[in-house]
């Protein structure tokens, strides 16, 4: 590699956790304890995110995914059931479906908000409809009063995957407490982190019973160790990590407030640039909580190619999402095809996600954009010649 363009090159991660010494203090401490399982570090950040959320109760799990399977089977989702939900989304929002034993629905989405659309929901509802999965796509909150109503016109229950937005609000509401139960998760791409981790929160205590029960194994409430009430799971977290969870949330907010910057200096540079949309965050969207930066492409531009020319130029990308029902286990287990969901294979298409965390740099977001913009004027040059 010649010198100038060692001096120039970048090689910034898609995605990176914010980790300070308080953090790091945090999960050390616990380590200077006997306790490294079901103590009090679980107990104070369920109770800190409890808190936070505004939910009566908070069970803290080992993922975001154990969480949602816990709500589906806590609300008694089972064999033959129906549940419907979005095909824009990680596949983690259907499979929790399958570990039950019922049947994802999906129903496509709207172009803007690229969350699920509630007149196609309805459209979707059958006698063996148990349950809506709204997911809050990339932070931004799913349309849970549409999804509330019409769950109440047909006797179902809501539960909502706001795996990606924690800390963001809706009418001036935060996520969390308009569905029976709302699962958040602290993958380390999260806007927040427990390493591996998640909660499920709820206004509900009957339910927050059960949910902690199937956590544990489906040990009773009286505190028997071996008393076995239901069939329940390992789905617990362990100490250190809900130490690093209740560091970690004592600065989401100022976090979010980061990315938010993040995003700000992004749209500005994307603003001028040809061939590429920046994201939209809806008017009822009071609080966005960015989890990704996720761009559309027109409809011109070889995606795949634009992915190659900027890792060269250590700047990682990728397409988010790629439809649950596109899945190779979706299409050969319920024989889902390509056409089925055109508003959401459309966007999926044209979707880029850049690199995007809380610490990144002014500097960095720079850098990207500037990449981007020479490579898209590549693209279209070619696509012209
Ligand atoms: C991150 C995420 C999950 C849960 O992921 P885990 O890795 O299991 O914590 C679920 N649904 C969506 C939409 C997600 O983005």
């Amino acid at each position: 590699m010649n010198a100038a363009v060692t001096a120039s090159a970048m090689r910034i991660p898609l995605s990176q956790p914010s980790i300070d010494d308080d953090d790091i203090a945090a999960v050390l401490s616990v380590l200077r304890t006997p306790s490294l399982s079901m103590g009090p570090q679980v107990a104070a950040f369920e109770s800190a995110v409890a808190a936070y959320i505004g939910a009566a109760e908070a069970v803290a799990v080992n993922s975001g995914t154990s969480g949602l399977h816990l709500a589906l089977a806590a609300i008694g989702v089972g064999p033959g059931d129906e549940v419907i939900t979005t095909p824009f989304s990680f596949v983690a929002s259907a499979n929790c479906m399958l570990y039950q034993g019922a049947t994802p629905v999906f129903a496509d989405i709207d172009a803007a908000t690229l969350n699920i659309d509630p007149a196609r929901v309805e459209a979707r509802v059958t006698a063996r409809t148990r349950a809506i999965l709204a997911v809050d796509v990339f932070g931004q909150p799913a349309p849970i009063e549409a999804l509330n109503a019409i769950a109440d016109r047909h006797g179902l229950t809501v539960i909502q995957d706001a795996c990606e937005a924690i800390g963001a609000e809706r009418h001036g509401r935060r996520v969390g407490t308009q569905a029976q139960a709302a699962v958040f998760a602290f993958y380390p791409n999260k806007q927040m982190t427990t390493g591996e981790g998640g909660v499920v929160v709820t206004d509900d205590a009957a339910l927050g019973r059960v949910l902690r029960s199937l956590c544990n194994q489906g040990r009773d409430d009286n505190g028997t160790w071996m008393n076995h009430v239901r069939l329940g799971y390992n789905y617990r977290l362990d100490e250190m990590s809900a130490a690093l969870g209740q560091s970690q949330l004592r600065r989401l907010d100022a976090m979010l407030d980061r990315r938010n910057r993040v995003a700000a200096w992004y749209a500005e540079r994307l603003g001028e640039l040809d061939g590429v949309q920046a994201p939209w965050v809806a008017p009822e969207t009071t609080r966005m909580s960015w989890f990704v930066y996720v761009i559309r492409l027109d409809e011109r531009i070889d995606r795949a190619r634009l992915m190659a020319a900027l890792a060269a130029d250590g700047v990682p990308s990728r397409p988010y999402f790629v439809p649950i029902h596109l899945q190779p286990l979706y299409r050969e287990r319920f024989g889902c095809r390509l056409g089925a969901f055109p508003v959401t294979e459309r966007i999926a298409r044209t979707t880029l996600a850049l690199p995007f965390f809380t610490d990144m740099t002014e500097e960095q977001v720079d850098y990207v954009c500037a990449r981007l913009a020479a490579r898209l004027a590549d693209a279209v040059a070619r696509h012209a010649a």
